[in-house]
């Protein structure tokens, strides 16, 4: 999966990175000091993730929890998210990581006791306080191989007015399952219909794949989180939704669902650039896009008003509760 492995050399001995270098069957790391010296200084370009991918293991230093932007999730929770991983295995068009970061190489921090002291201390000072992992990654897809979250299993089940949520394309759930189902632990999945997944999601899991993984986390009793984001234009919106949510629903306790985010596709002015030139015949060019009120690059706001009102209208025409809908980052 990675032709080099990086480590720094501090924590080449935690459990953490021996457990990752063991999934690998990676025993002749290259000794670094620190990832930040080495990550991104070199200018990779995005694509080069097709053929030659690198791993870096290391320490998260400086703010490792942050305040998530406004009308990031349910509103009335402080809202916030951690960085244990940078970059991701799979290829979405619209990702921005595209843009964000100088490298695809991927980081995995190992630091995960401080993470969670650093969630503690927020926690005491923002009772209630959400916590979101996989901002810049993709929270499960390495799980088979960092399987990080029982710790953090163990703090959330002790401190229950906190929520976690790890969301996730992939359909790795294996570690997951074998974990006690927690009320304020959500696993979330980013969802598309069949045709733009196909078009738009590159090497990530099948919407069927995902649903399939959605049920077994249903028929074990664990809370759910539906992102149907980012929504993209194309003409027959209502039908491919309309489908999408009665696969869903036909696999999904509804119950166990705490909330449906609704986005619509929208980059930075830097991401954008990125997609362009990475993605120059995409479908995803199709519908013109506008700069937005806040600088992102987006639909036009009767677009974007339709996209969603269609796509949450399809929602509570099947049974979907309103309090349950909300609009990301809208
Ligand atoms: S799964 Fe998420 S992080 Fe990974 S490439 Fe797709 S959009 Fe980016």
């Amino acid at each position: 999966m990675f032709e080099k492995v990086l480590v720094e050399k501090d924590i080449l001995n935690s459990p953490h990175t021996q457990h990752i270098l063991n999934k690998l069957k990676h025993n002749d790391p290259i000794l670094i000091n620190k990832v930040d010296e080495i990550w991104g200084k070199v200018k990779k370009p995005y694509l080069q993730k097709r053929e030659n991918l690198n791993l870096f293991i290391g320490k998260k230093r400086g703010t490792l929890v942050k305040q998530a932007p406004d009308a990031y999730g349910l509103n009335g929770d402080p809202h916030f998210y951690f960085i244990h991983s940078y970059n991701c295995i799979y290829e979405c068009q619209y990702c921005y990581l595209q843009g964000y970061f100088n490298t695809p190489d991927l980081v995995l921090y190992v630091n995960h006791d401080e993470i969670i002291k650093e969630i503690e201390t927020t926690l005491d000072q923002h009772p209630n306080a959400w916590f979101h992992a996989g901002e810049f990654s993709d929270s499960l897809a390495l799980n088979h191989i960092t399987n990080e979250w029982s710790q953090y299993w163990d703090f959330f089940k002790a401190r229950p007015e906190a929520k976690l949520e790890l969301r996730t394309k992939s359909v790795n759930i294996k570690n997951i399952l074998s974990l006690e189902p927690l009320k304020n632990v959500l696993l979330t999945f980013s969802l598309s219909p069949d045709e733009p997944s196909k078009e738009f999601d590159l090497k990530t899991p099948s919407t069927k794949a995902r649903i399939k993984a959605i049920k077994k986390l249903s028929d074990s009793n664990f809370q759910l989180g539906i992102h149907f984001d980012p929504i993209i234009y194309s003409e027959d919106i209502e039908k491919i939704y309309s489908n999408l949510v009665d696969q869903l629903l036909e696999n999904t306790n509804l119950d166990q669902i705490n909330y449906f985010s609704l986005g619509v596709v929208r980059y930075t002015k830097d991401v954008y650039r990125q997609v362009e030139s990475n993605y120059p015949d995409s479908k995803l060019h199709a519908h013109p896009y506008i700069k937005s009120f806040d600088n992102k690059i987006r639909y036009s706001k009767p677009m974007r008003n339709w996209l969603l009102s269609t796509v949450k209208n399809i929602l509570l025409s099947k049974g979907v509760c309103e309090s349950k809908v909300y609009l990301c980052m809208e």
